[in-house]
C-alpha cells in the first residue's frame, strides 16, 4: 500500500488516524508499506503482502498474529484461506510466477473460490452497464482532481474502468483479500485494495472521494441504512455544487421483481429512503441496458415511472447535486485498448481459409438463463477475416474494429487474464 494511503484511511471503529506501528515486525520501502500493523487509539490491523485488512473477522486475527511474529509468508496464506500446507504452497508457485494469468491463479486457489463465469464478465450485460453508468458519473465528478472508491468491487472489474479518470489511484474495498488481491494483480492493476467489511462502518476519512460507488452487491448487504450513510459521508465536501460529488449504487436487485442470486433486496421507495443528505435518483436497468446497446447516449436524464421500476429485476441508484450527472451522457469508444483485444470467449472459432467462423454459445444453462440479453449485442454467428484477427495485437480500436469492440465480438481483456 501507498504510504500516502494513510491520509484517507480511518479506523472503522474509532475513527482515529493510522499509522505503522515501527516497533513491530515490518517491511515497507520509501513509499509503500508491504507488510506491519498499523495502530490507532483502539486496536491494531495488519497489512499482508502490501494490502491492509481493517476487519477484526478471525482470519485478519490471526493473520495479525502472524505479521507480529515476523511471519508474512504465512499471514498471507492466512488472508487467502489456505490451511492445507500442499495447496498453499502450490499457490504460492503460481502467485510467484511472473507468466500465470488471472485464470491460472484463481483454478490455484481451488473450486470454491470463485463461479467459472469470470471468463465473460467483460461482456455480460450487468457488467456493460455498470461500466457504462460508472464511466459517465466518474468523468462528471472526478474532473482528473479527484478520487474514486469502489466498494464490495470485488476483483476490481468495474474498478479497471476507473483508473485514467481518479486522480490518485482508485481505492478498491471489499470483504475478500483473494479478490482484491487478484484486481491489483490483473484485473485494475494500480489500484489501491483494502480489505474491509461492508456490514462495518467504512474505514475512511469524510470526503476523502469525488465518486464513491457499489456494484452488484448491495443487495447482500444487511446494514444498507449504515452503507448508504457512510457513503454519503465519503463523497461530503464543502464545496459548491458545481464540484460536488456522486454516489453510485449499481445492479441492485428489485424486491417486486424474482432474480437469481435475489440477495435481501429493497423495494424501489425502501432503497430511496435509505439516503438521509442527499435526494437519490433510482432507475431500472432496463431502459439504461437500452442506451448503451444502442451506442449512447446514455440517458441519466430520464425519470424512469414507478411500473417500470417495480418490474425491472435491477435498479441503479445515482445521488448527486452535481448538475453534470444527471444529464444525457455520450458513450465515446478508447482508441486504444486497455488490456489485449481478444475474441470474446463465448464464441467457439473455426477456421475456413481466409476467414474465421465464430458461432456464440454458453457455458451453460444458468448463465444462459442469467445473461442471455447479451444476444442484443452479440451476433449467433458472424465471419471474420485473419487480416482483422492479425491486427488485434496492436491494441488499437480502428476501422471495422470499432463496431466489434463495440458489440463485445472483440473485447478488451486485461493484460494475462486467461
Ligand atoms: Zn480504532
Amino acid at each position: 500500500m501507498l504510504i500516502e494511503t494513510l491520509d484517507v484511511l480511518r479506523c472503522p471503529y474509532c475513527g482515529g488516524r493510522l499509522a505503522l506501528v515501527e516497533s513491530i515486525f515490518h517491511r515497507r520501502s520509501a513509499d509503500e508499506i508491504h507488510d506491519g500493523i498499523l495502530g490507532c487509539y483502539c486496536c491494531i490491523f495488519p497489512v499482508v503482502d502490501g494490502i491492509p485488512v481493517l476487519h477484526l473477522l478471525p482470519g485478519a486475527s490471526l493473520a495479525r498474529e502472524q505479521v507480529e511474529a515476523g511471519r508474512p509468508d504465512l499471514a498471507r496464506r492466512t488472508m487467502f484461506g489456505l490451511d492445507d500446507d500442499e495447496h498453499a504452497a502450490r499457490f504460492d508457485a503460481v502467485a510467484s510466477s511472473g507468466t500465470a494469468t488471472y485464470r491460472d491463479t484463481v483454478e490455484a486457489l481451488g473450486p470454491n473460490f470463485e463461479g467459472g463465469y469470470f471468463l465473460y464478465r467483460f461482456s455480460d450485460p450487468t457488467y456493460i452497464v455498470a461500466q457504462a453508468v460508472a464511466r459517465a458519473v466518474g468523468a462528471a465528478v472526478l474532473g482528473g482532481t479527484r478520487r474514486a472508491i469502489d466498494i464490495c468491487g470485488g476483483s476490481g472489474h468495474v474498478t479497471r474502468s476507473l483508473l485514467d479518470l481518479s486522480s490518485a489511484p482508485p481505492v478498491l474495498a471489499d470483504l475478500y483479500f483473494a479478490k482484491v488481491w487478484l484486481a491489483r494483480r490483473f484485473t485494475a492493476p494500480g489500484c489501491e485494495p483494502v480489505c474491509c467489511d461492508g456490514n462495518a462502518p467504512m474505514p475512511f476519512a469524510r470526503g476523502a472521494f469525488g465518486f464513491a460507488m457499489c456494484t452488484d452487491a448491495f443487495m447482500y448487504i444487511w446494514t444498507k441504512r449504515q452503507f448508504v450513510g457512510e457513503m454519503e459521508r465519503l463523497i461530503a465536501s464543502g464545496h459548491g455544487d458545481d464540484h460536488a460529488g456522486a454516489l453510485l449504487i449499481g445492479h441492485t436487485h428489485n424486491e417486486r421483481a424474482w432474480s437469481p442470486s435475489h440477495g435481501q433486496p429493497l423495494p424501489p421507495e425502501g432503497y430511496a429512503a435509505l439516503f438521509e443528505t442527499l435526494t437519490p435518483r433510482v432507475f431500472g436497468e432496463a431502459g439504461l441496458f437500452e442506451d448503451v446497446v444502442r451506442g449512447g447516449p446514455l440517458d441519466l436524464s430520464r425519470r424512469d415511472d414507478p411500473a417500470a421500476l417495480d418490474s425491472d429485476p435491477a435498479l441503479t441508484i445515482i445521488a448527486s447535486r452535481n448538475p453534470r450527472v444527471l444529464a444525457p451522457h455520450p458513450l465515446p469508444q478508447p482508441a486504444v485498448a486497455a488490456g489485449e483485444l481478444r475474441i470474446n470467449p463465448l464464441y467457439a472459432v473455426e477456421a475456413d481459409g481466409e476467414r474465421l467462423r465464430l458461432r456464440l454459445g454458453f457455458p451453460s444453462e444458468d448463465y444462459e438463463q442469467e445473461y442471455g440479453a447479451c444476444r442484443q449485442y452479440l451476433p449467433e454467428e458472424l465471419t471474420l477475416d485473419r487480416a482483422a484477427i492479425a491486427s488485434l495485437h496492436t491494441g488499437l480500436v480502428a476501422g471495422d474494429l470499432r463496431d466489434l469492440v463495440r458489440r463485445k465480438v472483440i473485447v478488451d481483456l486485461p493484460k494475462r487474464y486467461y
